[in-house]
């Protein structure tokens, strides 16, 4: 009993002195003492082997130790919750945090990166250049000299001080740039915003985007064009589908073709998107004109190339089955949600 009862006092003392730095200092405590394997309820399972005349006795010294503990413990619960005044609130931390809206890429941006991402993959580097030009770059060079009638198939936005300068009807004029450096063989693809002076309608608007493709070497043919396109589309569209390429004209090239697909919407049947012919015409290509090669001072002996040229309007229709191309520019939110993505 004696022994017990040093104990009893040892842990008293202890109780009375205890310390602790850990923040939540009343949990450890309660660990520590009156936890189902603390010190105090171990003290108390001894009472099984105190002899029958001091169990009153020493009954009396373990209850006065349990209500020592109790009090402490009381106690420090207030020092932590002085140290944090929310604790033990209605906070679960635990609960996921309140997330930020993500915004929606514009869908000309979606297909225009992804037309991009096509292009590098096969070696085309993305080349960029002014969007006010002037005549040379815009249409002498590439093989549209003043009065040349193919003038007319683009109405253009002038600069009303310098008629000299102009808005960019296509990107073409960043290909002449390029070339203009002298640097080959060329394997670049021109994105970016074009104007013309169009009325504007469901199929046509003063302003729109392309991408235009250019590659120059020392031994490059029609194949290399068709095969590069046939790549193109597969990627862009998947592989069920036709492609034909049929016979055009453009200033700029020669031979000139225009590429068509089978009519996504019909399956190729007859539709108004296809004007009821199975095709929808998707971009115009050729070989380069031996004159803008000479106009950029290449020598067309030795080098030859491809262009090819779409509207990123138009493919993103087709992708995405809109019918109408004013509603890119209206920022309409109930259309652009449709295209949240975090990438
Ligand atoms: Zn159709």
């Amino acid at each position: 009993m004696e022994n017990l009862l040093t104990q009893i006092n040892n842990l008293k003392d202890e109780i009375n002195n205890f310390s602790s730095n850990d923040e939540n200092i009343a949990e450890v405590f309660r660990i520590k003492f009156i936890g189902s394997n603390g010190s105090v309820k171990s003290l108390m399972a001894e009472m099984k082997n105190v002899a029958p005349e001091n169990k009153r006795e020493m009954g009396k010294e373990l209850n006065d130790l349990k209500l020592l503990a109790e009090n402490k413990w009381e106690e420090l619960k207030k020092t932590t919750d002085n140290r944090h005044p929310t604790s033990g609130s209605t906070i679960d931390l635990s609960l996921p945090g309140n997330s930020l809206p993500i915004g929606s890429r514009h869908p000309i941006s979606i297909v225009r990166n992804k037309i991009v991402s096509i292009f590098q993959r096969l070696g085309f580097a993305v080349a960029e250049g002014p969007e006010i030009e002037d005549d040379w770059h815009n249409f002498t060079a590439l093989n549209l000299p003043e009065n040349h009638p193919a003038r007319d198939m683009q109405d253009t936005f002038y600069v009303s001080q310098d008629p000299a300068w102009m808005l960019r009807t296509h990107t073409s004029s960043v290909q002449v740039r390029e070339m203009e450096k002298g640097k080959l063989p060329i394997r670049i693809i021109c994105p970016g915003r074009v104007y013309r002076n169009e009325t504007i309608s469901a199929r046509a608007h003063c302003f729109f985007h392309q991408v235009e493709g250019l590659y120059i070497a020392d031994d490059v043919s029609f194949a290399d064009l068709k095969q590069t396109l046939y790549f193109f589309v597969k990627e862009m569209f998947g592989d069920d589908f036709k492609v034909r390429f049929r016979p055009s004209y453009f200033p700029f090239t020669e031979p000139s073709a225009e590429m068509d697909i089978s009519c996504l919407i019909c399956g190729g049947k007859g539709c108004n998107v296809c004007k009821h012919t199975g095709w929808v015409e998707i971009l115009g290509c050729g070989m380069v004109h031996p004159n803008v090669l000479e106009n950029c001072g290449i020598d067309s002996k030795k080098y030859s190339g491809f262009a090819f040229g779409m509207g990123i309007e138009r493919i993103t229709m087709l992708k995405y089955q809109i019918k109408d191309l004013r509603i890119f520019s209206e920022n309409d939110v109930r259309f652009l949600k449709q295209f949240e993505s975090a990438v």
